[in-house]
C-alpha cells in the first residue's frame, strides 16, 4: 500500500490543529490544547488505489528550529498554515519553506500553502493575491481554507496526494 507522510508545520494558533481534526474527524469546536502534537492516520482511495495517509499535527516548535529539521527529513509532503487574519503569521511563512527547500535539496517534497480561517474575510491582514505570489515564487500550490466553516479543507489534502502521485511518475 502507498504510504505518505504529511506535515502541517506554521505559527500557533493558525489553525493546524482545526484542520486536521476536520479531515481526520469532520468536526469543529473552538479549542483544541495548543501543545498537543499527534499522528493521526486516514485510508484514502485515489484511482483505484488506497492511500495510507499519516498527518502530523505539529505543535509550538516554531521557535525549535532544529526541532523542525527532524519533522521534515521524515516528512513526504508538507501543509504550511497562516492565517488571513494575521500578516505575522504569513511573514512566518518564508523561513520555513526556505528550510524545507534546504533538507529536501536532493529530492523536493509537494508544498500547499493554506491560507486558513477565510471565513474571516471582515479581518484579512492578507490579501490572497500575496499568497498565490508567494506560493507562485516558491513552485508550490496555494489555497484558501476555512476548518470552521469546512471549506477546501479536504482539497489540501488531495491536492498534495495529486502532486505525491505526479511525482511518482516522474521517476
Ligand atoms: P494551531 O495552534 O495552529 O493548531 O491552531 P488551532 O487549530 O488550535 O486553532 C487556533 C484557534 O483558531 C482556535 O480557537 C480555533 O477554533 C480557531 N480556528 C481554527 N480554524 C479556524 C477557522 O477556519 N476559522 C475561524 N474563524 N477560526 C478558526
Ligand atoms: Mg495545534
Amino acid at each position: 500500500m502507498l504510504k505518505y507522510k504529511i506535515i502541517l508545520l506554521g505559527s500557533g494558533g493558525v489553525g493546524k490543529s482545526a484542520l486536521t481534526q476536520r479531515f481526520i474527524h469532520g468536526s469543529f469546536s473552538e479549542g483544541y490544547d495548543p501543545t498537543i502534537e499527534d499522528c493521526y492516520q486516514k485510508n484514502i482511495e485515489v484511482n483505484n488505489e488506497t492511500c495510507q495517509l499519516e498527518i502530523l499535527d505539529t505543535a509550538g516548535t516554531e521557535q525549535f528550529s532544529s526541532m523542525r529539521d527532524v519533522y521534515i527529513k521524515s516528512g513526504d509532503a508538507f501543509v504550511i498554515v497562516y492565517s488571513i487574519n494575521s500578516i505575522s503569521t504569513f511573514n512566518d511563512i518564508q523561513p520555513i519553506i526556505d528550510q524545507i527547500t534546504t533538507i529536501k535539496d536532493s529530492d523536493p517534497a509537494p508544498l500547499i500553502i493554506v491560507g486558513n480561517k477565510c471565513d474571516l474575510d471582515d479581518d484579512r491582514e492578507v490579501t490572497e493575491d500575496l499568497g498565490q505570489l508567494l506560493a507562485k515564487n516558491s513552485h508550490c500550490s496555494f489555497i484558501e481554507a476555512s476548518a470552521k466553516l469546512d471549506l477546501n479543507v479536504n482539497e489540501i489534502f488531495y491536492d498534495l496526494l495529486r502532486q505525491l502521485a505526479n511525482k511518482r511518475k516522474s521517476v
